[in-house]
């Protein structure tokens, strides 16, 4: 129902947690973040309130500067921690947030399953995180340089052409600690422009305590977001030449 993404120099989870905070009206019943630490995926998810979610926060120092943030409305699978987003592949090294449904993730799910990937969800979202680990699998196993800035990139490029229904998403992954990728088909999605730190959110109310200065994601359209700035490219792989606009925002 509410994603938000950050990729800079401060502190990510913070960040997350407030920006899930100016989604809320919207209306959830889960929550949670994925931060890049230590090498690895950092998940924190909570059933209920934000305020779950900030308790279990709380518990811990997290310094990463990367993350990802979800407030769910669940479509398929039960409101329940488990089926909470971020949602991971099977080895933990790539973590997914979407808004809406993916149409066909039933026939997604079983041919993932023929190949070996376990699922712990029942969410239609966990066949995307998968979904690009097998592709990066591939194109890892093939040798195939990069056509897009990374292959992460690739991966997520080939992952949302296979998908049906209506989504935003957001990826991290802990082989590709420098960079947020997100997409939309049907779904809103805003990135924001700061100095040397980018954000990501399905509404503008989660970027304008940071940032007025914005570029909207239109259909078909895909963006890496580093801390050198924002690329955007089709799901054909065509670049996409965008300005940013400025928000008149009276708070
Ligand atoms: N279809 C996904 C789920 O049920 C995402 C729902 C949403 O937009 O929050 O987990």
């Amino acid at each position: 129902c509410g994603i938000v993404g950050y990729i800079g120099p401060k502190a990510a989870s913070p960040i997350l947690l407030e920006g899930l905070r100016k989604l809320e009206y919207r209306g959830y019943d889960s929550a949670g973040i994925a931060t890049l630490l230590d090498d690895s995926v950092h998940c924190v998810r909570a059933k209920g309130k934000l305020n779950n979610l900030q308790e279990k926060l709380e518990q811990e120092d997290n310094p990463a500067a990367i993350g990802i943030g979800h407030t769910r409305w669940a479509t398929h699978g039960k409101p329940e921690e488990h089926n909470a987003h971020p949602h991971r592949d099977t080895e933990g090294r790539i973590a997914v947030v979407q808004n809406g449904i993916i149409e066909n993730y039933r026939d997604l799910r079983e041919s993932l399953k023929a190949k070996g990937c376990k699922f712990l969800s029942e969410t239609d979202t966990e066949t995307i995180p998968h979904l690009i680990s097998e592709h990066l699998k591939a194109l890892k196993a093939a040798g195939t340089a990069a056509t897009l800035p990374s292959l992460l990139m690739d991966a997520v490029r080939l992952a949302v052409n296979e998908l049906e229904g209506a989504f935003a998403i957001a990826v991290i992954s802990a082989d590709f600690p420098d960079e947020v990728i997100v997409a939309r088909q049907q779904a809103p999605l805003v990135l924001g422009v700061g100095k040397g730190e980018f954000y990501c959110a399905s509404d503008t109310p989660a970027l304008v305590p940071y940032t007025t200065t914005i570029l909207s994601l239109d259909n078909s359209e895909m963006a890496r977001m580093t801390t050198a700035g924002i690329e955007l490219f089709t799901f054909e792989g065509h670049k996409v030449r965008k300005s940013p606009q400025t928000l008149n925002w009276n708070p």
